[in-house]
């Protein structure tokens, strides 16, 4: 199957015929047709990087799994995004967390045979506030156990092509990031799952409601399951609403934008944040220059926070690079339209640094997440044996198989 791809209308777009794929004596379903009753141990609905990495872990653990999503196939925020796993964002009390998903991810990159990108990321300082803000990120990042480095602009430019040297006054160099791609992601690992650890999909198939040990699907179908896990991601009036509103979920809506392939197989290099962004990183909150960054940003350029503008681009399997992102929040984030003042600011600031091949746009899309004002992923059980996580933020994909491993610690 090909990647899926983004279209101008928002919508992904791939050509998924229905039918049965199957291997190894088990099997993906698309268009699932009303069943009779089935039993599982473990039943995962949503079929995003959460419940993705919730099927492998329970598989690790034995349990004879269904993962039942209700699209042809995922079409969720995990479709949409940059697929960064970056420690570098993150706030110091995670990172042990982002480890461990790490390791999930390295597992499965391997296992699933995943294109991966495994340079690392920049962030580029266009200021000499900025720099200062990465300098002094820089000198107390071992000490965190933030793998990084501040680089000169001659050294950043070294490490990727990208890099306008004469344009920045500096980089920060994470080694530890890892790309990947999305779309990729969510075929193969679930077909490597099917194949290889027995887990059973099913593609095009709603649950309408769930009373433990009961789960019920629009087409009538029923599964039995011990314990079972709601990873629907932004559909927040969908399974459990209670959960997301006493929890203080809320979405967030994010606008992409992606090149036409680069020529002649040019490599970008490591992903690139703009020094701007580090204004809304958790991992910069305690930088001495950090509120000063904020002040002058706020004072000099306020449609930047208007709109939560946070320049990141990254190149994908296919050569084309993926840009973002905007945050917006409340009614913003329900809007049904794309606001082009967005992607003009997100082009203008990421042109003041950095160079590409071709800056041809082909896609546009919106993608949305969900989070919690206070924790990097909501775990709660509204039924016993029944847990629904949600609220995975703006690191889902980073910290997917951390957060997945937690979920089943002594349940
Ligand atoms: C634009 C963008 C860029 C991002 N970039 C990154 C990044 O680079 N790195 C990073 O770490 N994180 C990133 N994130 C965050 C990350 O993508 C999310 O945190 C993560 O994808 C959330 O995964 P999920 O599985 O919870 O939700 P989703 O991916 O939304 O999956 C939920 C699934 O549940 C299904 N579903 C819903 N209701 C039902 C039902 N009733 N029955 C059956 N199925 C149902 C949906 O169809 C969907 O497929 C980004 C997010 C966005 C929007």
């Amino acid at each position: 199957m090909a990647a899926p791809r983004a279209t101008s209308e928002g919508v992904m777009v791939r050509v998924c015929m229905a039918g049965v794929w199957q291997a190894g004596g088990v099997k993906i379903v698309f268009n699932a047709r009303p069943m009779a009753e089935s039993r599982a141990d473990v039943v995962v609905i949503g079929a995003g990087i959460v419940g993705i990495a919730c099927a492998f872990e329970a598989a690790r653990l034995g349990k004879r799994t269904i993962v039942i999503e209700r699209d042809k196939e995922s079409r969720g925020g995990s479709a949409r995004g940059f697929g960064l796993l970056w420690q570098g964002g993150l706030a110091p009390s995670l990172l042990s967390l982002a480890a461990e998903s790490l390791k999930g991810w390295r597992e499965v990159i391997t296992e699933a045979r995943l294109w991966s990108k495994q340079d690392g990321g920049l962030t580029v300082a266009g200021t000499e506030l900025e720099a200062q803000v990465l300098r002094e990120f820089a000198e107390r990042a071992p000490d965190l156990g933030y793998a990084v480095r501040f680089l000169d602009p001659q050294q950043a430019a070294g490490k990727s092509p990208a890099v306008i040297p004469s344009a920045i006054f500096g980089a920060l160099h994470s080694t530890g990031g890892v790309g990947v791609d999305p779309g990729e992601v969510l075929t193969r690992v679930p077909e490597w799952l099917a194949s290889d650890r027995g887990v059973e999909f099913r593609y095009g198939c709603a649950v309408a409601d769930v009373s433990m040990p009961t789960v019920r699907c629009t087409d009538g179908s029923t599964i039995k399951a011990d314990r079972v896990i709601v990873a629907t991601g932004d559909r927040m009036d969908g399974l459990f609403p209670d959960v997301f509103r006493r929890n203080g979920i809320k979405a967030c809506k994010v606008q992409m934008l992606q090149t036409v392939e680069q020529p002649r197989a040019w490599d970008f290099g490591p992903s690139i944040a703009l020094g701007i962004a580090s204004r809304m990183a958790d991992s910069f909150n305690d930088c001495p220059s950090i509120d000063a960054l904020r002040g002058t940003i706020a004072a000099r350029s306020p449609e930047l926070d208007q709109f939560g503008i946070q320049p990141i681009m990254t190149q994908h399997a296919d050569g084309s690079v993926c840009i973002g992102g905007s945050h917006e929040y409340g009614e913003a984030a329900e809007e049904p339209f794309d606001k082009e003042i967005i992607n003009e600011i997100v082009m203008r600031e990421v042109k003041k640094c950095v160079q590409l091949r071709d800056w041809t746009i082909e896609y546009r899309w919106v993608g949305k997440y969900v989070r919690s004002p206070s924790r990097p992923l909501v775990v709660d059980e509204p039924q016993p044996g029944c847990k629904v996580a949600v609220g995975a933020g703006g690191s889902g994909f980073t910290l997917a198989f951390g957060h997945a491993r937690r979920i089943f610690e002594n349940w």
